[in-house]
Protein backbone atom coordinates (compact mmCIF):
# COMPACT_ATOMS: atom_id res chain seq x y z
CA UNK A 1 0.00 0.00 0.00
CA UNK A 2 1.16 3.38 -0.96
CA UNK A 3 1.84 5.26 2.36
CA UNK A 4 0.97 9.30 1.23
CA UNK A 5 1.35 10.79 4.83
CA UNK A 6 5.01 9.36 4.85
CA UNK A 7 6.08 10.34 1.44
CA UNK A 8 4.20 13.94 2.50
CA UNK A 9 6.47 14.16 5.42
CA UNK A 10 9.63 14.57 2.74
CA UNK A 11 7.81 17.41 1.16
CA UNK A 12 7.82 20.31 3.43
CA UNK A 13 6.46 22.56 1.21
CA UNK A 14 3.24 20.71 0.66
CA UNK A 15 2.41 22.38 4.36
CA UNK A 16 3.27 26.30 3.05
CA UNK A 17 -0.27 28.26 2.87
CA UNK A 18 -0.48 29.85 -0.51
CA UNK A 19 -2.45 33.50 -0.22
CA UNK A 20 -3.64 32.51 3.03
CA UNK A 21 -5.01 29.08 1.90
CA UNK A 22 -3.22 25.53 2.32
CA UNK A 23 -1.21 25.10 -0.67
CA UNK A 24 -2.67 21.77 -2.82
CA UNK A 25 -0.01 22.50 -5.55
CA UNK A 26 -1.26 20.35 -8.34
CA UNK A 27 1.15 21.75 -11.27
CA UNK A 28 3.36 18.98 -10.83
CA UNK A 29 3.92 17.87 -15.38
CA UNK A 30 5.76 21.23 -14.92
CA UNK A 31 7.84 20.63 -12.03
CA UNK A 32 7.81 18.28 -9.09
CA UNK A 33 8.63 19.40 -5.62
CA UNK A 34 12.28 18.26 -4.18
CA UNK A 35 12.63 16.03 -0.91
CA UNK A 36 14.21 15.96 1.61
CA UNK A 37 16.98 13.74 0.94
CA UNK A 38 17.45 15.01 -2.58
CA UNK A 39 18.26 18.57 -0.53
CA UNK A 40 20.47 16.84 1.84
CA UNK A 41 22.06 15.19 -0.38
CA UNK A 42 23.06 18.44 -2.19
CA UNK A 43 23.14 20.21 1.54
CA UNK A 44 26.47 17.71 2.05
CA UNK A 45 27.93 18.05 -1.74
CA UNK A 46 28.14 21.88 -1.27
CA UNK A 47 29.36 21.57 2.20
CA UNK A 48 31.89 18.65 2.28
CA UNK A 49 32.69 17.48 -1.34
CA UNK A 50 32.21 20.56 -3.53
CA UNK A 51 35.09 20.60 -6.05
CA UNK A 52 35.12 20.86 -9.95
CA UNK A 53 35.04 17.23 -11.70
CA UNK A 54 36.95 15.64 -13.97
CA UNK A 55 39.71 17.96 -13.56
CA UNK A 56 41.93 18.40 -10.00
CA UNK A 57 44.33 15.27 -8.36
CA UNK A 58 43.19 16.84 -5.25
CA UNK A 59 41.23 15.03 -2.66
CA UNK A 60 37.98 17.11 -3.59
CA UNK A 61 38.12 16.83 -7.00
CA UNK A 62 38.45 13.17 -6.28
CA UNK A 63 35.57 12.84 -4.31
CA UNK A 64 32.90 15.40 -6.34
CA UNK A 65 33.74 13.14 -9.62
CA UNK A 66 32.93 10.13 -8.17
CA UNK A 67 30.07 11.11 -6.23
CA UNK A 68 29.34 12.87 -10.43
CA UNK A 69 30.24 9.49 -11.69
CA UNK A 70 28.04 7.78 -8.96
CA UNK A 71 25.21 9.62 -10.14
CA UNK A 72 25.57 8.65 -14.00
CA UNK A 73 25.89 5.23 -12.32
CA UNK A 74 22.32 6.04 -10.53
CA UNK A 75 20.83 6.79 -13.94
CA UNK A 76 22.10 3.93 -16.32
CA UNK A 77 20.78 2.14 -13.58
CA UNK A 78 17.15 3.53 -13.45
CA UNK A 79 17.42 3.66 -17.22
CA UNK A 80 18.35 -0.23 -17.46
CA UNK A 81 20.95 1.12 -19.64
CA UNK A 82 24.40 -1.20 -20.50
CA UNK A 83 26.88 0.85 -19.30
CA UNK A 84 27.10 4.59 -17.61
CA UNK A 85 28.59 5.78 -21.30
CA UNK A 86 25.44 5.60 -22.65
CA UNK A 87 24.18 8.36 -20.16
CA UNK A 88 25.10 11.86 -21.31
CA UNK A 89 24.16 14.53 -18.96
CA UNK A 90 22.29 17.58 -20.52
CA UNK A 91 20.71 20.53 -19.11
CA UNK A 92 17.57 18.66 -19.16
CA UNK A 93 14.87 17.36 -21.76
CA UNK A 94 14.99 20.86 -24.27
CA UNK A 95 19.13 20.42 -23.43
CA UNK A 96 19.01 16.77 -24.76
CA UNK A 97 16.85 16.87 -27.82
CA UNK A 98 18.92 19.47 -29.02
CA UNK A 99 22.15 17.84 -28.44
CA UNK A 100 20.77 14.72 -30.40
CA UNK A 101 18.73 17.34 -33.33
CA UNK A 102 22.41 19.58 -33.75
CA UNK A 103 24.46 16.73 -33.26
CA UNK A 104 22.96 15.11 -36.44
CA UNK A 105 23.01 18.39 -38.43
CA UNK A 106 25.01 16.13 -40.85
CA UNK A 107 23.14 12.94 -41.07
CA UNK A 108 20.10 14.61 -41.96
CA UNK A 109 20.42 16.15 -45.59
CA UNK A 110 18.12 17.53 -48.38
CA UNK A 111 14.75 15.36 -48.89
CA UNK A 112 15.17 13.39 -46.19
CA UNK A 113 12.66 12.26 -43.71
CA UNK A 114 12.56 13.50 -40.04
CA UNK A 115 9.07 12.06 -38.19
CA UNK A 116 7.03 13.91 -35.22
CA UNK A 117 3.81 13.80 -33.82
CA UNK A 118 1.41 16.85 -32.46
CA UNK A 119 1.67 15.68 -29.49
CA UNK A 120 5.21 16.78 -28.57
CA UNK A 121 6.14 19.32 -26.47
CA UNK A 122 8.02 22.12 -28.39
CA UNK A 123 10.93 20.97 -27.05
CA UNK A 124 10.72 17.48 -28.94
CA UNK A 125 9.15 19.54 -31.87
CA UNK A 126 10.69 22.84 -33.07
CA UNK A 127 14.37 21.59 -32.52
CA UNK A 128 13.15 19.01 -35.26
CA UNK A 129 11.23 21.51 -37.38
CA UNK A 130 14.23 23.88 -37.61
CA UNK A 131 16.83 21.00 -38.36
CA UNK A 132 14.79 20.32 -41.51
CA UNK A 133 14.53 23.76 -42.54
CA UNK A 134 17.97 24.40 -42.30
CA UNK A 135 18.79 20.76 -43.60
CA UNK A 136 16.48 20.95 -46.82
CA UNK A 137 14.64 17.81 -45.35
CA UNK A 138 11.32 17.14 -44.89
CA UNK A 139 9.20 17.16 -41.64
CA UNK A 140 6.30 15.21 -41.05
CA UNK A 141 3.72 15.38 -38.08
CA UNK A 142 2.02 12.27 -37.11
CA UNK A 143 -1.37 13.23 -35.33
CA UNK A 144 -4.00 11.70 -33.15
CA UNK A 145 -7.63 10.02 -33.32
CA UNK A 146 -10.62 11.77 -31.47
CA UNK A 147 -9.55 10.76 -28.01
CA UNK A 148 -5.87 11.70 -28.63
CA UNK A 149 -3.95 8.66 -29.19
CA UNK A 150 -1.09 8.49 -31.53
CA UNK A 151 -2.49 7.19 -34.91
CA UNK A 152 -0.09 4.85 -35.75
CA UNK A 153 -1.36 4.09 -39.12
CA UNK A 154 -0.43 7.63 -40.23
CA UNK A 155 3.26 6.43 -38.46
CA UNK A 156 3.46 3.82 -40.88
CA UNK A 157 2.06 6.15 -43.73
CA UNK A 158 4.33 8.89 -42.82
CA UNK A 159 7.74 6.77 -42.60
CA UNK A 160 6.67 4.39 -45.48
CA UNK A 161 9.36 4.76 -48.06
CA UNK A 162 12.13 5.61 -45.44
CA UNK A 163 12.76 8.21 -42.17
CA UNK A 164 15.96 9.16 -40.56
CA UNK A 165 14.58 10.17 -37.25
CA UNK A 166 10.80 9.37 -35.30
CA UNK A 167 10.87 11.60 -32.48
CA UNK A 168 7.48 10.70 -30.23
CA UNK A 169 7.16 11.23 -26.87
CA UNK A 170 6.33 8.93 -23.83
CA UNK A 171 3.16 10.87 -22.83
CA UNK A 172 1.57 14.09 -23.31
CA UNK A 173 1.74 16.41 -21.03
CA UNK A 174 -1.12 18.16 -22.47
CA UNK A 175 -3.76 15.13 -22.98
CA UNK A 176 -1.86 12.66 -20.35
CA UNK A 177 -1.85 10.58 -23.22
CA UNK A 178 0.30 7.48 -23.38
CA UNK A 179 1.99 6.40 -26.45
CA UNK A 180 2.80 2.77 -27.24
CA UNK A 181 6.18 3.37 -27.53
CA UNK A 182 7.48 -0.24 -28.06
CA UNK A 183 5.43 -0.27 -31.47
CA UNK A 184 6.59 3.54 -32.52
CA UNK A 185 9.87 2.19 -31.90
CA UNK A 186 10.03 -0.59 -34.03
CA UNK A 187 7.87 1.83 -36.83
CA UNK A 188 10.38 3.89 -36.82
CA UNK A 189 13.23 0.65 -36.99
CA UNK A 190 11.64 -1.01 -39.53
CA UNK A 191 12.03 2.60 -41.97
CA UNK A 192 15.33 2.42 -40.84
CA UNK A 193 14.85 5.55 -38.51
CA UNK A 194 16.76 6.16 -35.44
CA UNK A 195 13.81 6.83 -32.62
CA UNK A 196 14.04 9.67 -29.96
CA UNK A 197 11.79 9.17 -27.45
CA UNK A 198 10.95 12.30 -25.22
CA UNK A 199 10.86 11.24 -21.20
CA UNK A 200 10.04 14.12 -19.93
CA UNK A 201 6.62 12.96 -18.54
CA UNK A 202 7.02 9.32 -18.52
CA UNK A 203 9.81 8.93 -16.32
CA UNK A 204 7.53 9.64 -13.60
CA UNK A 205 4.92 7.39 -14.74
CA UNK A 206 6.39 4.22 -15.36
CA UNK A 207 9.19 2.05 -15.24
CA UNK A 208 11.28 2.80 -18.81
CA UNK A 209 14.11 0.24 -19.63
CA UNK A 210 15.76 1.05 -22.92
CA UNK A 211 17.01 -1.94 -23.69
CA UNK A 212 13.82 -4.01 -23.85
CA UNK A 213 12.59 -0.74 -25.88
CA UNK A 214 15.07 -0.37 -27.98
CA UNK A 215 14.73 3.35 -28.33
CA UNK A 216 18.21 4.65 -29.97
CA UNK A 217 17.84 7.85 -27.63
CA UNK A 218 15.92 8.63 -24.22
CA UNK A 219 15.33 12.07 -22.89
CA UNK A 220 14.30 13.27 -19.67
CA UNK A 221 14.76 16.17 -16.78
CA UNK A 222 15.32 15.92 -13.05
CA UNK A 223 12.83 18.22 -12.29
CA UNK A 224 9.90 16.63 -13.25
CA UNK A 225 10.58 14.03 -11.19
CA UNK A 226 12.29 15.50 -7.58
CA UNK A 227 15.89 16.75 -8.82
CA UNK A 228 17.02 20.18 -9.23
CA UNK A 229 16.21 22.01 -12.20
CA UNK A 230 19.12 22.28 -14.64
CA UNK A 231 20.05 18.86 -15.21
CA UNK A 232 18.74 16.24 -16.99
CA UNK A 233 19.77 13.13 -19.38
CA UNK A 234 20.40 12.21 -22.85
CA UNK A 235 20.59 8.07 -23.36
CA UNK A 236 22.02 7.20 -26.43
CA UNK A 237 22.82 3.33 -28.18
CA UNK A 238 26.86 3.62 -28.43
CA UNK A 239 26.08 3.34 -31.77
CA UNK A 240 23.52 6.29 -32.11
CA UNK A 241 25.98 8.37 -29.73
CA UNK A 242 28.58 8.09 -32.12
CA UNK A 243 26.28 9.41 -35.00
CA UNK A 244 26.32 12.80 -33.11
CA UNK A 245 28.64 15.91 -34.26
CA UNK A 246 29.28 17.62 -30.81
CA UNK A 247 27.47 21.09 -31.03
CA UNK A 248 28.89 23.09 -28.29
CA UNK A 249 33.04 22.89 -27.85
CA UNK A 250 35.25 23.84 -24.84
CA UNK A 251 37.02 22.27 -22.01
CA UNK A 252 37.05 18.58 -21.07
CA UNK A 253 35.21 17.37 -24.40
CA UNK A 254 38.35 17.13 -25.97
CA UNK A 255 41.46 14.90 -26.44
CA UNK A 256 44.20 17.07 -28.04
CA UNK A 257 43.86 20.77 -28.84
CA UNK A 258 46.45 22.14 -31.59
CA UNK A 259 46.24 25.38 -33.60
CA UNK A 260 45.28 23.34 -36.45
CA UNK A 261 42.79 20.74 -35.28
CA UNK A 262 40.93 19.49 -32.06
CA UNK A 263 40.27 15.66 -31.57
CA UNK A 264 37.43 14.61 -29.13
CA UNK A 265 37.26 12.78 -26.03
CA UNK A 266 35.42 9.41 -25.63
CA UNK A 267 31.99 8.93 -24.84
CA UNK A 268 29.84 10.54 -23.12
CA UNK A 269 32.59 13.46 -21.97
CA UNK A 270 32.71 14.35 -25.18
CA UNK A 271 28.88 15.87 -25.74
CA UNK A 272 29.33 17.33 -21.75
CA UNK A 273 31.68 20.87 -22.82
CA UNK A 274 32.65 22.82 -20.10
CA UNK A 275 32.14 22.42 -16.03
CA UNK A 276 29.02 20.15 -15.96
CA UNK A 277 26.03 20.69 -13.53
CA UNK A 278 27.57 18.40 -11.29
CA UNK A 279 25.89 19.12 -7.69
CA UNK A 280 22.37 18.55 -10.11
CA UNK A 281 23.46 15.25 -11.37
CA UNK A 282 24.36 13.90 -8.02
CA UNK A 283 20.98 15.98 -7.15
CA UNK A 284 19.52 13.40 -9.72
CA UNK A 285 21.06 10.64 -8.59
CA UNK A 286 19.73 10.91 -5.40
CA UNK A 287 16.07 11.82 -6.18
CA UNK A 288 16.02 8.58 -8.67
CA UNK A 289 17.18 6.80 -5.61
CA UNK A 290 14.25 8.43 -3.27
CA UNK A 291 11.52 7.11 -6.41
CA UNK A 292 13.17 3.36 -6.45
CA UNK A 293 12.61 3.82 -1.91
CA UNK A 294 9.06 4.98 -2.87
CA UNK A 295 8.60 2.48 -5.45
CA UNK A 296 8.62 3.72 -9.08
CA UNK A 297 5.44 1.61 -9.98
CA UNK A 298 3.15 1.56 -7.18
CA UNK A 299 3.89 5.80 -7.36
CA UNK A 300 2.95 5.87 -11.20
CA UNK A 301 -0.09 3.90 -10.41
CA UNK A 302 -1.32 6.07 -7.61
CA UNK A 303 -0.63 8.60 -9.78
CA UNK A 304 -3.05 7.02 -12.65
CA UNK A 305 -5.98 6.72 -9.84
CA UNK A 306 -5.67 10.77 -8.88
CA UNK A 307 -5.67 11.29 -12.53
CA UNK A 308 -8.56 9.16 -13.22
CA UNK A 309 -10.48 10.41 -9.77
CA UNK A 310 -9.70 14.45 -11.15
CA UNK A 311 -10.80 13.92 -14.81
CA UNK A 312 -14.67 12.02 -13.21
CA UNK A 313 -14.60 15.00 -10.25
CA UNK A 314 -14.22 17.73 -13.22
CA UNK A 315 -16.88 16.10 -15.62
CA UNK A 316 -19.66 16.90 -13.40
CA UNK A 317 -19.15 20.62 -13.31
CA UNK A 318 -21.44 22.90 -15.48
CA UNK A 319 -20.05 23.38 -19.10
CA UNK A 320 -16.81 20.75 -18.43
CA UNK A 321 -14.46 20.37 -21.77
CA UNK A 322 -11.94 17.72 -20.52
CA UNK A 323 -9.68 16.95 -23.83
CA UNK A 324 -9.28 13.84 -25.12
CA UNK A 325 -9.74 10.15 -23.48
CA UNK A 326 -6.83 7.91 -24.40
CA UNK A 327 -6.59 4.62 -23.64
CA UNK A 328 -3.76 5.50 -21.04
CA UNK A 329 -4.07 8.51 -19.44
CA UNK A 330 -0.74 9.14 -16.91
CA UNK A 331 0.07 12.48 -15.17
CA UNK A 332 -2.44 15.13 -16.53
CA UNK A 333 -5.97 16.49 -17.28
CA UNK A 334 -6.34 19.57 -19.56
CA UNK A 335 -9.77 21.29 -19.83
CA UNK A 336 -11.79 24.30 -20.10
CA UNK A 337 -15.31 25.28 -19.12
CA UNK A 338 -17.58 27.39 -21.35
CA UNK A 339 -17.21 31.44 -21.25
CA UNK A 340 -14.08 31.01 -18.84
CA UNK A 341 -10.71 31.93 -20.29
CA UNK A 342 -8.20 29.51 -18.42
CA UNK A 343 -5.92 31.98 -17.23
CA UNK A 344 -8.75 34.25 -15.91
CA UNK A 345 -9.83 30.72 -13.68
CA UNK A 346 -6.22 29.76 -12.73
CA UNK A 347 -5.36 33.30 -11.67
CA UNK A 348 -8.96 32.93 -9.26
CA UNK A 349 -8.29 29.63 -7.70
CA UNK A 350 -4.64 30.44 -6.67
CA UNK A 351 -6.08 32.97 -4.46
CA UNK A 352 -8.06 29.85 -3.10
CA UNK A 353 -4.51 27.95 -2.77
CA UNK A 354 -4.81 26.10 -5.28
CA UNK A 355 -1.94 25.58 -8.54
CA UNK A 356 -2.46 24.66 -11.67
CA UNK A 357 -1.38 25.26 -15.20
CA UNK A 358 -2.88 27.80 -17.69
CA UNK A 359 -1.73 28.65 -21.45
CA UNK A 360 -0.75 26.65 -24.32
CA UNK A 361 0.99 24.50 -22.11
CA UNK A 362 3.87 25.03 -24.91
CA UNK A 363 2.19 22.62 -27.17
CA UNK A 364 0.48 24.98 -29.78
CA UNK A 365 0.41 22.11 -32.82
CA UNK A 366 -1.54 20.18 -30.11
CA UNK A 367 -3.69 22.96 -29.15
CA UNK A 368 -4.46 23.58 -32.33
CA UNK A 369 -5.51 20.54 -33.25
CA UNK A 370 -7.43 20.55 -30.47
CA UNK A 371 -8.99 24.23 -31.65
CA UNK A 372 -8.06 26.51 -28.72
CA UNK A 373 -5.47 28.18 -28.04
CA UNK A 374 -5.10 27.78 -23.86
CA UNK A 375 -6.07 25.05 -21.60
CA UNK A 376 -5.90 25.04 -17.75
CA UNK A 377 -3.66 21.48 -16.63
CA UNK A 378 -4.26 19.73 -13.31
CA UNK A 379 -1.31 17.67 -12.85
CA UNK A 380 -1.08 15.49 -9.41
CA UNK A 381 1.89 13.69 -8.32
CA UNK A 382 2.48 10.59 -6.10
CA UNK A 383 2.33 13.02 -2.94
CA UNK A 384 -1.10 14.30 -3.68
CA UNK A 385 -4.13 13.11 -1.95
CA UNK A 386 -8.16 12.48 -2.79
CA UNK A 387 -8.13 15.07 -0.65
CA UNK A 388 -6.33 17.51 -2.67
CA UNK A 389 -8.40 17.05 -6.00
CA UNK A 390 -12.03 17.07 -4.39
CA UNK A 391 -10.33 20.97 -2.60
CA UNK A 392 -9.29 21.92 -5.90
CA UNK A 393 -12.07 20.43 -8.47
CA UNK A 394 -14.43 22.69 -5.64
CA UNK A 395 -12.09 25.59 -5.93
CA UNK A 396 -12.91 25.65 -10.22
CA UNK A 397 -16.21 24.96 -9.81
CA UNK A 398 -17.29 28.26 -7.28
CA UNK A 399 -14.40 29.82 -10.11
CA UNK A 400 -15.94 29.17 -12.67
CA UNK A 401 -18.84 30.09 -11.14
CA UNK A 402 -17.67 33.44 -10.34
CA UNK A 403 -16.20 34.30 -14.08
CA UNK A 404 -19.55 33.23 -15.56
CA UNK A 405 -21.54 36.22 -13.21
N1 LIG B 1 8.80 17.35 -23.16
C1 LIG B 1 7.71 17.27 -22.40
C2 LIG B 1 6.67 16.22 -22.71
C3 LIG B 1 7.54 18.15 -21.34
O1 LIG B 1 6.43 18.08 -20.60
C4 LIG B 1 8.54 19.11 -21.09
C5 LIG B 1 8.36 20.09 -19.98
O2 LIG B 1 7.27 20.36 -19.57
C6 LIG B 1 9.67 19.14 -21.89
C7 LIG B 1 9.77 18.25 -22.92
C8 LIG B 1 10.77 20.13 -21.67
O3 LIG B 1 11.41 19.91 -20.47
P1 LIG B 1 12.49 20.95 -19.92
O4 LIG B 1 11.81 22.29 -19.96
O5 LIG B 1 12.78 20.48 -18.54
O6 LIG B 1 13.66 20.88 -20.83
Amino acid sequence: MFDIESVRSDFPILGIQANGRPLVYLDNAATMQMPLPVQQTMQYHYEQVNANVHRGTHYLSHESTKAYEEAREAVASFLHAPSTRNVVFSAGTTGAINMVALGLRDYVGPGDVVVSTVLEHHSNFVPWQQLCLECGAQFKVVGIDQNGNLNLDELRAAVCGGAKVVACTCCSNVLGTVTPIREVVSIAHQAGALCLLDAAQGIRHGVLDVQALDCDFLAFSGHKLGAPTGIGVLYGKMSALELLKPAWFGGEMVDIVTTERTTWEELPLRLEPGTPNYAGAIGLGAALEYLEFVGRKEAAEYEDELVAYAVKSLSHIDGMNVYGNPEHRSGCVSFNIDGVHPFDLCTLIDKMGVALRSGNACAQPLLNALGCTAVARLSPAFYNSFEEIDAAVSAISRGAQILRK
